[in-house]
This record gives C-alpha cells, sequence and structure tokens, in this order.
C-alpha cells in the first residue's frame, strides 16, 4: 500500500494509506535512506510503501520503501554534535510570520530564514500580521518591505490573523498543499491557525514553556488533515529551521536578486565584498538591490556581524 507518514513517535509510524486510512507501522530491516545521514529513517511528510501483517488479533503496517523526498529540513542536535533528525519532508511551502514589533521580526532574520529554505528548496510565503496595530508610519514600512519581497519573488500578504482579515487569502494558497507555519513566538501562529481551523491547537507554546523549566523533551513533528483539503505540519519549538553547513561561495546563489547579476561581475567567484567591478554593489549603489538584504548577506558569508570583512 502506498501512504503518507502523519506523526513519528520514533519506532512508531501514523501513516494515511492514499485510500484515507490511518494505519500505525513500524519499519523492518535496513533502510537505504534518502542522501543524507539522519537519526530518523522515516520522517513525517515522507511518503512510503507498507504491507500489513497480523499477529494475534492486532494488524500493524511495516513500511517497505521511502519515497524520494523533494525537500526535508533537519533539525541538528547542539549536544550530540552532527547528529541531524529530519523533521519533515515533502513541504508545498512554508509560511513565514513576520511582525513589525511585539515581538520585533528582524530582517537579518527574514533574510537567514529565505537563504536557508531557497538551499532546501522550499517556497516561502511572507505574512505580515497585526496589521491592526501599527501606527500609520509602520504600515509604510511594511508596505516597503512587502514590495522589496515581493520584488524578488516572494509572495507576501498583509493579515490579521486575530480579526481573521486576508485569511481566506492564505487558505487559497494552501490548497490540495502540505503547509508549515514559522515566525518568532507571538507573531501569531496559534491565533493564524485556529483562524484557519477552529480548535486546532499547536504545540509551539507548549514545548518552549517546557524548555524553559529545563526539561528534556524530545519532540515530534505531526500533520493534520483540515478541512478545506489542506495539510499542515505541525513542528513544536521550530521558529526557523536548522542551520545549513553552507560555503561562503554558495550563498550569493539563495539570494534571486543576485542571480542575473553575479554573471557580470569581473571576476566569477565574486563574493560582492569588495572586489572591483561587482555587478551587486553596483546595483546597491543604484538601489536595485536592497541595502538590508545586502547586509544580511554581508553577514551571512563572513560569519560575524560587527566586524562584516573578517575575512578579508
Ligand atoms: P505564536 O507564539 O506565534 O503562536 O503567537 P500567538 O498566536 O500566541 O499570538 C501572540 C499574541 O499576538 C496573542 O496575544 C494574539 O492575540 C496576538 N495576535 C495575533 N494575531 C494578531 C493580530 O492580527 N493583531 C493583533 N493586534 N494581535 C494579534
Ligand atoms: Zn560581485
Amino acid at each position: 500500500m502506498n501512504g503518507t507518514v502523519y506523526k513519528s513517535t520514533g519506532s512508531w509510524y501514523t501513516v494515511k494509506s492514499s485510500e484515507g486510512e490511518f494505519y500505525e507501522c513500524r519499519i523492518k530491516g535496513k533502510f537505504r535512506t534518502q542522501g543524507i545521514k539522519s537519526t530518523n529513517p522515516v520522517a513525517v511528510g515522507d511518503h512510503v510503501k507498507f504491507d500489513l501483517e497480523t499477529i494475534g488479533d492486532e494488524t500493524i503496517g511495516v513500511i517497505s520503501e521511502i519515497g524520494e523526498r523533494k525537500n526535508y529540513i533537519v533539525r541538528r542536535s547542539v549536544k550530540l554534535s552532527k547528529q541531524t533528525h529530519i523533521i519533515a519532508s515533502n513541504l508545498d511551502q512554508v509560511f513565514l510570520l513576520v511582525t513589525l514589533n511585539n515581538p520585533p521580526t528582524f530582517t537579518s532574520f527574514i533574510d537567514r530564514f529565505l537563504v536557508t529554505a531557497e538551499a532546501y528548496d522550499i517556497p516561502v510565503v511572507l505574512l505580515f500580521n497585526k496589521m491592526d496595530s501599527y501606527s500609520e508610519e509602520e504600515k509604510l514600512e511594511v508596505q516597503w518591505l512587502m514590495d522589496l519581497y515581493s520584488k524578488i519573488g516572494y509572495k507576501s500578504i498583509a493579515i490579521e490573523a486575530k480579526q481573521g482579515i486576508n485569511v481566506d487569502q492564505v487558505k487559497e494558497l494552501m490548497l490540495g498543499a502540505t503547509s508549515m507555519f514559522a515566525g518568532h513566538s507571538g507573531v501569531g501562529k496559534s491565533t493564524l491557525v485556529n483562524a484557519l481551523e477552529k480548535g486546532l491547537e499547536l504545540k509551539t507554546a507548549e514545548i518552549s514553556e517546557q524548555h524553559m523549566q529545563g526539561q528534556h523533551t524530545t519532540t515530534f513533528a505531526e500533520m493534520y488533515d483540515l478541512s478545506f483539503d489542506a495539510r499542515i505540519i505541525d513542528t513544536p519549538g521550530i521558529k526557523g529551521f536548522g542551520i545549513v553547513d553552507m560555503d561562503k561561495y554558495e550563498i550569493g546563489d539563495y539570494f534571486p536578486e543576485f542571480f542575473e547579476l553575479k554573471s557580470e561581475c569581473k571576476f566569477n567567484n565574486c563574493l560582492h565584498l569588495d572586489e572591483p567591478k561587482c555587478a551587486v554593489k553596483e546595483a546597491l549603489e543604484n538601489d536595485e538591490v536592497a541595502a538590508s538584504r545586502y547586509r544580511s548577506y554581508v553577514q551571512m558569508v563572513t560569519g560575524d556581524e560587527d566586524n562584516p570583512y573578517r575575512e578579508r
């Protein structure tokens, strides 16, 4: 049978078959891992093949194969360095909720998130939330950010999750798709999910509280079917993606607005820092590349916010 993994607890997987039935499944034998070494062979979102086995009066599924993942996100354990846990796979999009204040979301955070998503091959939609709480001046600032990000290819929507304003636009993008919500704690993820589907509670809040109490809890992602042909993956305690190890020469590839400029730089290995005849820097001076984006880029390439040219 074919199915999709909706939940994992480490040794058990809840799989929804293509006929819409849920089965508790285990894995058996050795698995060909999908290109990366991870602590979990099967992740939420994986498309799997499984067979039913009856032992006594119990029927369980046995997963025999994992379909190729179109993308995935990981969490890397700091304590057990190099241990990679796949949180979820086969995402159609991630909605990044952004607020100007309460809490502030800095462009450096947005840009780092976008770069990681580009590296993971996951489309991002930016949701500027709490529009009702901004002054006229702040509204202009949000509009400016929305223009900036739309221009470089990221859908941007202004919403009021609490009042349900523009939530239908989010809903429309979610139709037939698997989505995830991300953003700092307090930006309105739970409120939005509740506006999309009454009664659906995210795990995010409860988990971060546990972290503050210093308890070690292993947490797992879970997929939910919504009432309007949409799926969401809830990933406790995740405000962004795991950091991917990136070569500094690779980072520019994940800034879409640099893409066409690159070939016009004098040096083909140009890092766009202070090389001569750099098309990215020229575009920056002509306001064709946003200063905030360039700043984020420099931070990521040099890995040092205080001394951006440290490595040169
Ligand atoms: P989460 O941590 O991202 O899940 O954030 P919550 O959904 O818990 O929201 C944090 C706070 O922001 C709550 O007090 C919400 O009522 C509030 N909030 C959410 N959406 C809006 C909105 O559109 N406007 C305003 N003014 N407050 C909002
Ligand atoms: Zn350059």
